[in-house]
């Protein structure tokens, strides 16, 4: 074989880079927006997975009668046969509050250094994103791809503007190598969050269609969020 196809066979051996998707949350508990945004968004952009990885809840946050274990469990129920999600348990293993900063750290050092990561975040989340710790190093180690949601009619903070201008691409599809750019992905407008959920559930009304069967199954067998708890 000469060397031209030699470097053809070398080249089609060659593992493409993975794509991975991450989508933090507290997840408490996992709705059908945030499982309808992952598995779009992996379709749509060809990811190899899209993790699902529960936070840790900052103090202030805490329900005493849903435990960490708990919305992980959810989480867990959700993805069963949904073959591009996964869960990812490792900002709960931690015995320190965990940023999402060192998570795609601790990823991206798993990973290929060609491998692309794609950190998945609600407009709101986006919006929130001059809060977070080191959050100007986050485009170091991921793309951002920003789940437009029903409010996304809001402005983005001044702090991210100059970001957007540097770094926003339009086509979700163009975005290039490891990390560094942030696009907006459509996903079907789904009005629901954790909080609406919480108080339907509080109020003794049902939750039916908007979390995974599986999940209501769960909330149920374990009684969680019900008044009388
Ligand atoms: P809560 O009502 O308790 O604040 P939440 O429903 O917003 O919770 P989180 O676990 O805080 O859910 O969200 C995790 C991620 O999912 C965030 O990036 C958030 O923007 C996104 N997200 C939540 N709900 C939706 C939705 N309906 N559509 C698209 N993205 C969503």
């Amino acid at each position: 074989m000469g060397d031209l196809g030699k470097s053809a066979a070398a080249t089609a051996l060659e593992p493409r880079p993975r794509r991975i998707g991450v989508l933090g949350g507290t997840f408490d508990p996992v709705h059908v927006g945030h499982l309808r945004g992952a598995l779009e968004v992996a379709e749509s952009l060809t990811l190899d997975e899209v993790r699902l990885t529960p936070s840790a809840r900052p103090p202030h946050r805490d329900t005493p009668q849903v435990s960490a274990l708990d919305r992980l469990a959810m989480v867990e129920c959700a993805v069963v046969g949904v073959a591009p999600l996964k869960v990812d348990d490792r900002e709960l293993k931690r015995d320190k509050p965990s940023y999402t900063i060192d998570t795609l750290e601790l990823m991206r050092a798993e990973l290929a250094a060609d491998d692309q990561l794609f950190l998945l975040l609600g407009w709101d989340a986006f919006c929130g994103l001059p809060t977070w710790h080191r959050w100007e190093e986050l485009l170091q180690h991921c793309h951002i791809l920003v789940l437009q949601r029903p409010d996304a009619d809001s402005e983005p903070p001044d702090a991210l503007r100059n970001l957007l201008a540097a770094r926003s691409v339009s086509d979700p599809l163009a975005l290039d190598g490891p990390s560094g750019q942030i696009a907006f992905v459509w996903q079907t407008p789904l009005a629901v969050s954790a909080t609406q959920i919480r108080q339907l559930l509080a109020s003794g009304k049902s939750v039916r269609f908007l979390v995974p069967d599986a999940v209501l199954a769960y909330i149920d067998a374990h009684g969680l969020y019900r008044a009388s708890n």
